[in-house]
């Protein structure tokens, strides 16, 4: 059952996503070279509870971080540890937030240091995926305009496509129907209406599009271990439109003061 949300509680969901925004911003200032990621977990969650949030991720189905993080060949559902980040890395941060009885999800991946230009161009394209699926997330659309975008985008410029792992309905729960698939075939699938808030979050991989689960129960994998970048807004259908509730504005501040130069979207 798709559960429509009217427009004081997808308020609530954008409030909550200030807080997550922020919370990405505060893990953005410390990815650098010898960090290690528990550290950045920490960090993440000590911000989402001072601020009056809960770690969505945390305990969710026993997952025990408030971040996932997901290096280089892993896609997905990594767990934060010792590893220390090294020149050339590239990390995905996935985050949730709890307030005001909802849930807002949003992912970003950082280059570590200097990266080549084929994974530089992973990034780019992955982003700028999930701004193509958004532009379709409009009142009367279907599912399979948004998965076709992302797919379409995504593979003409040369990648490939997870999969074993899609989008989502979000709302009171971190998982809602309907499932957002970022393979599809437009005009096929469930018609988008005015209040329905997913999770749209292509995960795109420089190599073969298959993956492997981890024996850690968790990590998801590139089976040919070539690079993953995954980006996720939480976005809601409003007044006929896509309107994006979560923001990269604070991380991409945090990106151009350590760069010297403007993200562009
Ligand atoms: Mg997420
Ligand atoms: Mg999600």
């Amino acid at each position: 059952m798709i559960i429509h949300k009217t427009a004081e509680e997808i308020e609530f969901i954008r409030q909550s996503a200030q807080i997550l925004g922020k919370a990405h911003a505060e893990v953005a200032k410390l990815i650098s070279i010898g960090v290690k990621t528990s550290a950045l977990d920490k960090v993440a969650e000590t911000y989402i509870m001072d601020n009056g949030g809960v770690p969505s991720f945390k305990n969710y189905n026993g997952f025990p971080f408030t971040l996932c993080i997901s290096v280089n060949e892993n896609v997905v559902h990594g767990m934060p540890g010792d590893y220390e980040l090294k020149q050339g890395d590239i990390i995905s941060v996935d985050c949730g937030v709890f307030k005001f009885g909802f849930h807002s999800d949003s992912a970003y991946t950082y280059a570590v240091g200097e990266i080549s230009e084929a994974t530089q161009k992973l990034l780019d394209v992955t982003k700028q995926s999930l701004f193509e699926g958004i532009a379709k997330a409009v009142n009367n659309a279907r599912i399979g305009d948004v998965s076709f975008a992302i797919q379409n985008y995504a593979e003409t410029n040369g990648f490939s496509v997870v999969r074993e792992l899609v989008g989502h309905g979000i709302g009171r729960k971190l998982h809602e129907e309907p499932e957002v698939p970022n393979f599809g075939k437009r005009g096929k699938g469930i018609t988008l209406k005015s209040g329905m808030v997913i999770a749209i979050e292509p995960m795109i991989n420089q190599g073969k599009k298959e993956v492997v689960q981890e024996k850690d129960g968790w990590t998801i994998r590139t089976r040919d271990k070539m690079p993953s970048a995954h980006f996720e807004h939480t976005v809601a259908i409003q007044n006929g439109k896509a309107e994006i509730l979560t923001t990269f504005e604070y991380i991409e501040q945090v990106l151009t003061q350590k760069y010297g130069k403007a993200i562009l979207n």
